[in-house]
C-alpha cells in the first residue's frame, strides 16, 4: 500500500531538484586518486578525503589481499561470538599506540563509532556539552543517549550568553554551559567536539577545551576524522598539533579518510572506558566485525605512517603552497593550515551560481572540485571546497591554480 506514500515521495524529490538540493552521485569510473575517471575523461581530483594519498596505495593493496588469502572475505559475525582474529586485537593495539590512548575498540565506521559513544558512558544526571557545527554523528550519537544537553556557539570558549542577530536565538560559549551544567549538579561532563570541522576547515581550540575541562571537571571527546594521520608533527592528530596528547579522553576517528580511504573506525581511550564499550556499545554488540582485508591494510596504513612522517609533511608542503598561491592570485579563501581549503564566493553577486558555474568550468578543464551552498553552508557562505593531498604532484597544483586563476578572470573574479 505505497500510493499515498509514493505520491508524497514523487512532490518531495521534485522539491529538491526545483530548489538544487537534491544530491546526484557522480560515477567514477577509476580507483581514487589524484587522477580519476569521470565520463572517460581524465581530471585531477580536488575533493577526496584521501589527504594521504593511500586510497590506491600498492603496500594497502597488497596487505588487503594478503589478508583475503590468509583470513578470508569475511567473518559473518559479530567481534564477541566469533568474529575477532588475531589481527582485529592486533590493529586495536596499533591504532592505541598510534594515538596516544591506553586501548580502541573498532567499529564498522565513524559514524558508527559516534553513534555507540555516549549511550554507554552518559545518562540523565550527566551532561554532554557540544559544539553547534559538530558532525551528524556526533548530533546522532548524542541523542541516542539521555544525558542533559548544552550546545556551544561554535568554537565559543567564552562565559557569555548572546543573541545572535540573524535568528534572535540566545547562543551561549564553552565556558557558559560548562558553569550551567556544574550549577545543575551533573554527575559527569563531558565536551564532545571535531577537532576540524569540515566545511571551514578550522581547527577546534583544543589546549582552551582542555583547560576548561580541567577547570570544571570535564572529559573531552574529540573526533578526528580530518585530522588521524597528518595533523601535528608525527601526523598523530590535533592532540599531537597541540601538545595535549595526554588531556584527552575519547578519540574517535575513521579509516575511510587519511588512513587508507576504505571504511571503519574506532574508538581509542582510557582502559576501562573501551572495556565498558565492549560490553555495552550496541554497534559494536550488534554489527558484524570489520573484515580482514580493511583490518589488514590498515594496520600496514599505520606502519607506514610510523616509520616515516613523508607524506604528511608532502601534504603540509602542498597545502601551504595552494593556499598561499590562491590567496595571492587574489581568491578570498578562509585562512588555516589544514588542506581543507574552502574558496569563499559570498563577496560576489549571484554568488550560489557563480560557485556552480565556476566548479562546472574546473572540470571542463580537467579539475574536479565541489561547490557547496545553503543548506550546506550557510547562505552567502558559498564556496568551492578545495582538498589538497599528498598524492598532488607539484604539476598537478600547477595545473589546479592556473585553471582556477583562469576560470577567476574569465568570470571577473580576479584580476
Ligand atoms: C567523515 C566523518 C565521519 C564519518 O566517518 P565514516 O567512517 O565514514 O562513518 C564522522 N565524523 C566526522 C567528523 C567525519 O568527518
Amino acid at each position: 500500500m505505497f500510493g499515498k506514500m509514493k505520491d508524497y515521495l514523487v512532490k518531495e524529490l521534485q522539491d529538491l531538484k526545483d530548489q538544487n538540493l537534491y544530491k546526484y552521485e557522480r560515477i567514477i569510473e577509476s580507483p581514487q586518486s589524484a587522477e580519476v575517471l569521470v565520463k572517460g575523461k581524465k581530471v585531477l581530483n580536488f575533493c577526496a578525503n584521501n589527504y594521504l594519498g593511500l586510497s590506491s596505495n600498492p603496500e594497502l593493496i597488497e596487505a588487503a589481499h594478503k589478508e583475503i588469502d590468509h583470513r578470508g572475505y569475511g567473518l559473518s559475525s559479530v567481534r564477541f561470538i566469533c568474529g575477532t582474529q588475531d589481527i582485529h586485537k592486533e590493529l586495536e593495539k596499533k591504532l592505541a599506540e598510534f594515538l596516544g590512548m591506553e586501548d580502541a575498540i573498532l567499529f564498522s565506521s565513524c559514524f558508527d563509532a559516534n553513534g555507540a559513544a555516549f549511550e554507554p558512558l552518559f545518562t540523565h544526571d550527566d551532561a554532554i556539552i557540544t559544539d553547534a557545527l559538530n558532525h551528524a554523528s556526533i548530533i546522532d550519537g548524542i541523542r541516542l543517549c539521555k544525558a542533559q544537553r548544552w550546545v556551544y556557539k561554535h568554537s565559543d570558549m567564552r562565559d557569555v550568553e548572546e543573541q545572535d542577530p540573524s535568528t534572535g536565538k540566545n547562543l551561549k560559549g564553552l565556558e557558559r554551559c560548562l558553569k550551567e551544567a556544574v550549577a545543575a549538579n551533573c554527575r559527569f561532563k563531558v565536551i564532545a567536539t571535531d577537532s576540524v570541522f569540515s566545511m571551514d576547515g578550522d581547527i577546534a581550540k583544543l589546549r582552551d577545551i582542555c583547560d576548561l575541562a580541567d577547570k570544571y571537571d570535564a572529559l573531552v571527546m574529540i573526533d578526528e576524522s580530518h585530522s588521524s594521520g597528518f595533523m601535528g608533527k608525527h601526523g598523530r592528530g590535533t592532540h599531537e598539533y597541540y601538545d595535549v596528547m595526554d588531556r584527552v579522553d575519547i578519540i574517535t576517528t575513521t579509516f575511510g579518510k587519511a588512513l587508507g580511504g576504505a571504511s571503519g573506525g574506532c574508538i581509542a581511550s582510557h582502559k576501562p572506558i573501551v572495556d565498558w564499550m565492549r560490553n555495552k556499545a550496541r554497534p559494536y554488540l550488534f554489527s558484524n566485525t570489520v573484515p580482514p582485508s580493511v583490518v589488514g591494510a590498515t594496520l600496514k596504513c599505520l606502519e607506514i605512517l610510523t616509520k616515516t612522517t613523508a607524506l604528511r609533511d608532502k601534504l603540509e608542503a602542498n597545502t601551504k603552497r595552494f593556499r598561499k598561491e590562491m590567496t595571492e592570485a587574489g581568491f578570498d579563501i578562509i585562512p588555516g593550515e589544514h588542506p581543507i581549503t574552502p574558496i569563499m564566493f559570498g563577496k560576489y553577486e549571484n554568488c550560489s551560481e557563480l560557485a556552480v558555474k565556476f566548479a562546472n568550468r574546473m572540470l571542463e578543464e580537467g579539475v574536479y572540485v565541489t561547490p557547496f551552498s545553503y543548506p550546506v553552508v550557510p547562505k552567502g557562505k558559498d564556496r568551492i571546497r578545495v582538498q589538497i593531498s599528498a598524492s598532488h604532484s607539484d604539476e598537478n597544483l600547477t595545473t589546479a591554480i592556473e585553471a582556477f586563476k583562469k576560470i577567476g578572470r574569465e568570470l571577473n573574479m580576479i584580476k
